[in-house]
């Protein structure tokens, strides 16, 4: 996989994070008081997070390849709240030492900051900032449609660090210093190019390929199966597991793209299968798409791969999340893979298991087990009761020694934390768990809080380093 280490990634933010502060204090200024100085800091760490957010929209391969979608968006909201919080104490800090001998004071000085006009632009960026947070945090309410939210979502981010680049070169006591400025011209090239990139560049590469829709057919459930065909001299090279970011014609990228998981293996390319659920707008008019329809492809993207050790691998697939699975499975399959691979795959009905025919034909040149569930069974047939409990997941690891086990886990968001929550409990390292979310929303197991505090680990760091230059 392409990219950085989730701790080397770590490491850079926070040296990159810490820039304006290191331009203030290698500026040589004498330092004024405390309070005063960790409201700079503050102002200075928020507004570096901000430019910084460009580079982590899980666009990047090059970058976060390594540590996957989930973690990269996962850390981008999180230092959304982070840069949020920094920006709103960034004023009041500076007020603090007053706050408790005269309370009004302070509140006249507050409306008087809010009011000024040297001040106007950060006081707008940071009113920005709520909007795009609070947007963010509904965007997944079926009253907002979703091309709306992602377009508003980044037109609104160029406003803010605009306004913000604006406010850090006008106001405050490092504003004018010649290291500083130039962390933020860095700053303010970077994020141009990273939107330059998402927005120009790789919108126009993604019709560069003639990719276009082979076939669909609706596998059953809300289900449906569609076959893209690419030149047959394409560039695409991907690992089973990967998804694309698709757009139909005559939509165009980048407003109009959408995440799918590649169903199909590398040597079954130039074709590519996909396996959709009907979840809205775009996906509710895919079954009705014509053979021909021109595809816009960006990809591949993700790190949710089979691992390259031989240990045993156990996965579990609730309704599509089945899609990254029949990728890897197809991969193996025609590279022979000698592992075992146990796959424990639910739905809510029968129809639901897309997909579960091609799965029995990868069980004859595959060493995989198989076991179904649905909700709704019918007499009479193989398929067991689910929803899968904690017990499936202590039948899925029998036999096998946990700490070399490698789970690979996709579905709902509430399955995939209850199965991860079972498999630590059962004694699998939480570094040998791997999850891939069609939503970017934030879990709620045992592995999301792990990774919850580690990226929290990253913020103490720089809250410690503000500390330390208010402290100088
Ligand atoms: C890495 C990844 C792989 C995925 N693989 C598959 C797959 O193989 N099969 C499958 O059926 N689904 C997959 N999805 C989910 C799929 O992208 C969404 O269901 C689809 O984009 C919904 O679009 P819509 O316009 O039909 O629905 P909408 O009504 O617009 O949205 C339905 C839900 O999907 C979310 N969504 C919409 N557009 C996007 C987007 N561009 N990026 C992320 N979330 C979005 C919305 O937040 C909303 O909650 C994957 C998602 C991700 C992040």
């Amino acid at each position: 996989m392409p990219g950085l280490s989730g701790q080397a990634l770590a490491g850079l933010f926070i040296a990159a994070t810490l820039l304006p502060i290191m331009a203030a204090l290698a500026s040589g200024v004498e330092p004024a008081r405390v309070w005063s100085e960790l409201g700079t800091g503050l102002g200075l760490t928020a507004a570096g997070i901000i430019f910084l957010q460009f580079l982590s929209s899980g666009r990047y391969e090059s970058v976060s390849g390594q540590v996957g979608i989930d973690r990269t968006m996962g850390f981008h909201r999180i230092a959304a709240y982070v840069l949020l919080l920094f920006a709103v104490l960034h004023p009041l800090i500076y007020l603090a030492p007053t706050l408790y001998a005269d309370p009004t004071a302070v509140w006249h000085r507050l409306t008087g900051m809010l009011a000024s006009n040297r001040l106007k632009t950060g006081v707008v960026a940071m009113a920005g900032l709520f909007v795009i947070v609070g947007l963010a945090s509904i965007r997944t309410r079926s009253f907002v449609r979703y091309e709306y939210w992602r377009a508003s979502h980044g037109l609104l981010a160029i406003a803010v660090a605009g306004l913000t680049l604006h406010h850090a070169m006008t106001a405050g006591t490092y504003s004018n210093e010649l290291p500083v400025r130039l962390v933020w011209l860095l700053f303010a090239t970077t994020s141009l190019g990273a939107i330059a990139v998402v927005y120009f560049l790789r919108p126009r590469r993604m019709w560069r390929e003639d990719w276009r829709v082979e076939h669909v057919r609706r596998l059953g459930g809300h289900v449906v199966e569609m076959i893209l065909r690419g030149p047959s001299a394409t560039k695409l090279q991907f690992r089973g597991g990967q998804f694309m970011w698709i757009t139909l014609a005559p939509n165009h990228p980048p407003f109009h793209d959408h995440p799918f998981s590649i169903a199909s293996g590398p040597a079954d390319l130039p074709n590519l299968r996909l396996v959709i659920r009907e979840a809205g707008d775009c996906t509710n008019s895919f079954a009705l798409v014509e053979p021909g329809t021109r595809v816009a492809v960006d990809g591949p993207h993700g790190s949710f791969v089979l691992p390259d050790s031989d240990g045993p691998v156990v996965t579990v697939a609730g309704g599509v999340g089945i899609a990254p699975l029949l990728g890897m499975l197809e991969q193996a399959a025609a590279e022979g893979d000698p592992r075992s691979i146990r796959l424990l795959y639910s739905a809510r009905t029968p129809s639901a298991l897309a997909g579960l025919e091609r799965l029995r034909e990868l069980q004859s040149r595959l060493d995989l087990s198989l076991t179904c569930f649905v909700d709704e069974a019918s007499e009479g047939s193989d398929l067991l009761p689910g929803p899968p409990g904690e017990r499936h997941i202590g039948d899925l690891l029998r036999g096998l020694v946990p700490k070399h086990v490698t789970a690979l886990i996709c579905g709902p968001a509430r399955m995939m934390e209850l199965v991860a929550d079972a498999l630590l409990a059962a004694g699998v390292p939480p570094y040998s768990i791997s999850y891939e979310r069609f939503d970017y929303a934030a879990g709620k197991g045992r592995l999301d809080k792990k990774r919850l505090r580690k990226c929290l680990a990253v913020f103490l760091v720089l809250i410690a380093a503000m500390t330390a230059f208010s402290l100088r």
